[in-house]
């Protein structure tokens, strides 16, 4: 080194940094993978991160990224050109459905009471404000169609299939799509339908679903039975999921269930069922506590806690407190088209039970069989008198 500096001039306590700023290394058996560049070191990490099988020198890396970013723009050209494409074709099949759909919409005249109801309650919960359209369920927040998404569901798609709903292509293509049995499928959800009849007919149906009608006829008419049934089921399970929810527990939700809570809204309110499922989830949620038991099991056991809890009060062993709604579960568009403007009572599709709501207005054979069910039953007199004090006397004294 001494004779490096005198040859070069250089002072010999220089030459280390000047070594360490000149030198490099060249690695012959590593060579650019795409133009066969030899690759060459200048530092000590570079050596030790080097991948000799699998370099590829600045030039070629650059390319490599420039075609990459091209495949990419390339791959994303081409998913909206489908994307365009199946919307294109999405859009002629649903034109073509609304073209049979207005050939279909039945007369104002020939739609039954029960139908009548069910649009009012669209018109009501729905109805965007110049009353051509619906806006989505996703968007209603300020009174809800009905009380359980699933009959929210089940009242579009009944409306849509009476040709009373129309599609409405341009607004919710992307909510509807085409599936391989060239069926519709539609995403309530988010799906917005143009309504069949002008504003006109439609405040008259409004008006008519308000006034007083014929309750005799409703009330032997199995549909109209049917959906009432169906609002106090949706009102119970509602509330049982969120009651569930609220304690990170989520019971299976299947035909037994319903079934159960069908049984036990034949005979108690909805008023009395929340009182019964809030009971019924709490102590689920203080089964999880005990050694060994899941969220599981504790969701499992929801629906023998129910029935539990439901025989308690039917064979009037357990007294109950009055549940008043939670802000949570609000009365609904259905619920009062269904129940307040039908029998002039306030929020009774909460505080009744169907057979008190119907049977005054029951033929007088039905009724007969109806009274004589209930005098023979002694546990339904028991319950009756529990109950009591939810029913409001003006449902009896308006008859
Ligand atoms: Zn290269």
């Amino acid at each position: 080194m001494l004779t490096i500096g005198q040859e070069f001039g250089l002072k010999h306590q220089d030459i280390p940094s000047i070594v360490k700023a000149n030198a490099y290394l060249v690695v012959l058996d590593c060579q650019c993978i795409e133009c066969g560049k030899t690759k060459v070191c200048y530092t000590r990490s570079q050596l030790t991160q080097l991948k000799p099988d699998s370099w590829r020198c600045d030039d070629c890396w650059k390319v490599l990224q420039e075609r990459r970013e091209q495949e990419y723009l390339d791959y994303q050209l081409e998913q909206e050109r489908l994307e365009e494409e199946r919307k294109q074709v999405a859009l002629e099949y649903i034109n073509d459905y609304r073209g049979n759909q207005l050939t279909e919409v039945p007369l104002i005249t020939e739609l039954n009471e029960v139908d009548k109801l069910l649009l009012a309650t669209t018109i009501e919960g729905l109805g965007s404000e110049n009353l051509k359209t619906t806006i989505s369920l996703r968007d209603n927040i300020s009174l809800f169609l009905s009380p359980f998404f699933g009959l929210d569901q089940k009242i579009l798609h009944h409306l849509f299939k009476l040709n009373l709903l129309l599609l409405a292509p341009e607004e919710s293509y992307e909510y509807i799509s085409v599936n391989k049995e060239q069926e519709l499928e539609i995403d309530y959800y988010q799906a917005t339908f143009e309504f069949a009849y002008d504003t006109n007919d439609l405040t008259k149906i409004m008006v008519d679903a308000k006034s007083k009608k014929n309750i005799r006829a409703l009330v032997s008419n199995t549909q109209f039975e049917m959906w009432c049934q169906q609002i106090q089921l949706g009102e119970c399970l509602s509330y049982l999921i969120t009651r569930a929810k609220l304690n990170n527990l989520a019971p299976p939700i299947g035909d037994k269930l319903i079934s159960l809570l069908r049984a036990c809204i034949a005979e108690c309110s909805v008023s009395v069922m929340h009182y019964i499922i809030y009971k019924a989830v709490e102590s689920a949620a203080a089964y999880v506590q005990k050694p060994n038991i899941t969220r599981k099991h504790a969701s499992n056991s929801i629906s023998g806690n129910i029935e539990r809890v439901f025989s308690k009060i039917y064979s009037g062993s357990w007294s109950h407190n009055k549940s008043f709604r939670d802000a949570s579960h609000p009365q609904s568009a259905m619920a009062k088209i269904f129940f307040d403007y039908v029998f002039g009572v306030d929020d009774g599709g909460f505080h009744h039970t169907l057979d008190e709501l119907f049977s005054p207005y029951r033929s007088q054979k039905t009724l007969e069989q109806v009274s004589y069910a209930t005098l023979g039953d002694a546990r339904g007199t028991n319950y009756s008198v529990t109950i009591a004090l939810d029913i409001k006397q003006s449902c009896f004294t308006d008859v």
